[in-house]
């Protein structure tokens, strides 16, 4: 945003798939705001207990303090009034509350920044990012690299067997692949990594804390 005259709000958001760099981007905006003696906040959803801790943490070991919350619109009644900045990371886990979220956050003058999954593990658009990026003032897409042949991946590849649209992520479970690398019926014929779908336990999580 390059001219922001009065308190207006507005509202960015960063997508990408797995490994793009999202949380790393959205914590390097953050602490920006933060060197600017500016109020933020920051939240991530508590899709399971288990996994449940304060912390953003990037796949490169970048780490921001945070509050899990159980959807959207807790967001909304625990953002002070003195905020300047909210930050939320994971959000394609937040439903279509987040529009409603993120929209009067941004009209109460507020800057929010919005990191999440645009595509699934299907490739599909995952709700709410695709409504989110309609609404938003500023949009970064960021690509990973192909883990197979190190072109720019857009996708996420889901390693086992499962055609549930969350499920819990442990090490090695998702890996990022480009277009053309790309196999979305790994996830729906068969276990591809061996003896990991063993360890396919429940539904909650895309990934656990990295
Ligand atoms: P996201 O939030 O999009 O999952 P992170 O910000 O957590 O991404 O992690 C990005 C970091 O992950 C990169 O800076 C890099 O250090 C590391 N990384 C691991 N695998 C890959 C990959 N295949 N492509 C790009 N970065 C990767
Ligand atoms: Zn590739």
């Amino acid at each position: 945003m390059d001219i922001v005259k009065g308190n207006m709000g507005w509202i960015e958001v960063i997508v990408g798939p797995m490994f793009s760099g999202k949380s790393e981007e959205l914590i390097r905006r953050l602490r920006r705001a933060e060197i600017a003696r500016q109020r933020v906040q920051i939240f991530k959803p508590a899709i399971d207990r288990r996994y449940a801790v304060a912390e953003i943490v990037s796949h490169s070991g970048l780490e921001i303090g945070s509050d899990p919350v159980g959807g959207a619109a807790e967001i909304l009644a625990r953002v002070d009034a003195r905020t300047e900045v909210v930050g939320i990371d994971e959000a394609q886990f937040l439903g279509e509350e987040l529009i409603e979220t993120a929209t009067n956050l941004a009209n109460l003058g507020k800057r929010v920044i919005v990191a999440g999954l645009d595509t699934d593990f299907l490739g599909r658009p995952f709700e709410p990012m695709p409504r989110l990026l309609a609404i938003a003032e500023e949009i970064t897409k960021l690509l990973a690299i192909c883990v197979r042949c190190g072109n720019p991946a857009v996708h996420t590849q889901r390693l086992v067997k499962s055609e549930d649209l969350i499920v819990v992520g442990a090490a090695g479970m998702y890996e990022a692949r480009c277009r053309r690398c790309f196999e979305p019926q790994l996830a729906q014929q068969g276990p591809a990594a061996g003896e990991k779908a063993g360890r396919l336990s429940d539904a909650a999580a895309v990934e656990e804390p990295k």
